[in-house]
Formats: C-alpha cells, structure tokens, sequence
C-alpha cells in the first residue's frame, strides 16, 4: 500500500512516518511539485478533507492512498482559540510568534495556564472514496516555555498525567500519547479495509 501524506510540515511528516513504519510512505515533494491549498473549512475535518482529496485529484493515480493532516490546539480560557487557526494564531505565522501570542492572551486575562487540548484530523482520500479520523490529547497550556523537543505548542503543552512538556519529554512518550498517534491509530482500520477490498 503506497501512502502519500499531502503536508509540508517537516515535524508532522516525521510524526506520521514514524507512527506508520510499515507502511510504504512518500512525502509529497517527491512526486510532485507543493503548491498552495486554499485551507477554507471550518472546521479541522474540512481542512484535513480539502487536503487530502485537492491531492488524490491533482496526483491522478489510483495505486496511492492520500493522508492529510489538521491539527491545532484549544484553550479553554481563550474559549477554544486558536483552534483551527493554530498556525496563523499570530501575524507571523511562526512557532515563537504563536506561542508568545498564546502567554500575551493568557496573562491578558491574569492567567497564568489553562486547560486546552489538541486536535488531530487525519484525512484520507482514496479510489473508494474519502474518510476522516480524529484525536485528541488534553492538557494544560502554561506560560513558560520549556524545552525543544516536538514542535509548535509542544515547549507549553504539559500532557495530562505528566509534569513536563512535551517540549520537554521523550518524543517516544508524544508518539504514544498524542492526538495525531490516536487518529492515525483509527486511521490503520481504514488501511486495512482498504487492503481487503483493492
Ligand atoms: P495545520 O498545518 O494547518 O494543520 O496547522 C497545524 C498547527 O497546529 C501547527 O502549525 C502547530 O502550530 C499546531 N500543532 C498541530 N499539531 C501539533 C503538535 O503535535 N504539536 C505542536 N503544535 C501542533
């Protein structure tokens, strides 16, 4: 089974290639040239949806399977921001930018942490047709940046039932607890439905 995952985000790919290591896995740059996807859903599951199918058309060939990936995290105090604007939550766009944006809205509202969780939505488009898996991992969002392990929000995400970040812990730990290993995990089911009927 040839999988495509239609991102551009080095860590995700890694995530996702890491998580499927027996699987037959290619990133999109090696078969065509990225070019930009409009991400206009509302929601993590249209954004991961868009993805994967504007890829499985443009590609044209039957023998790959196309997984995209969405992903954001929700705070609860900022009522669920940045959520599926988590990449563009600050002007920049860029990691540092986010999550300065993030400490800035909490202590705003004299907080110092939150609730929050992540949202993975893995989208899969194939010749029998499109499917979406999700995951979720929560935690707390704290206002101090702590290690370099993992990417985005990770140096302020402490995962529940831990006392570090994922910034911080062994990224063997994020493999097995975050949102993107659940929904791929669901995701594996969908492989192998597919398998059987091809
Ligand atoms: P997307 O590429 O539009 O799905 O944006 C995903 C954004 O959500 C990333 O740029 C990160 O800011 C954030 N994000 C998603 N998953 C993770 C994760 O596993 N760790 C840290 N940040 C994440």
């Amino acid at each position: 089974m040839k999988i495509v995952v239609a991102s551009s985000n080095i860590h995700k790919i890694q995530e996702i290639k890491n998580f499927l290591k027996s699987y037959e896995i290619y990133s999109l740059n090696e078969l065509i040239k990225p070019f930009e996807i409009i991400e206009n859903g509302k929601s993590f599951k249209e954004n991961a949806l868009i993805k994967s199918s504007t890829i499985f058309n443009t590609l044209k060939k039957d023998e790959f399977i196309v997984l995209s990936d969405d992903s954001g995290i929700s705070v609860e105090a900022l009522n669920n921001a940045p959520g599926i604007y988590s990449a563009r939550y600050s002007k920049e766009g860029t990691d540092i930018a986010n999550n300065e944006k993030i400490i800035s809205s909490l202590h705003e509202k004299n907080l110092s942490e939150s609730k929050a969780f992540y949202t993975a939505a893995i989208a899969i488009s194939s010749k029998y047709g499109h499917f979406c898996t999700h995951g979720y991992m929560h935690g707390i969002i704290t206002d101090t940046p702590k290690g370099n392990n993992g990417f985005g929000y990770d140096p302020l995400f402490i995962p529940q039932g831990f006392n570090q970040t994922l910034g911080e812990l062994d990224e063997k730990i994020k493999i097995q607890i975050s949102h993107r290993s659940k929904a791929l995990m669901i995701s594996k089911y969908v492989f192998k439905l597919l398998e059987k009927i091809s």
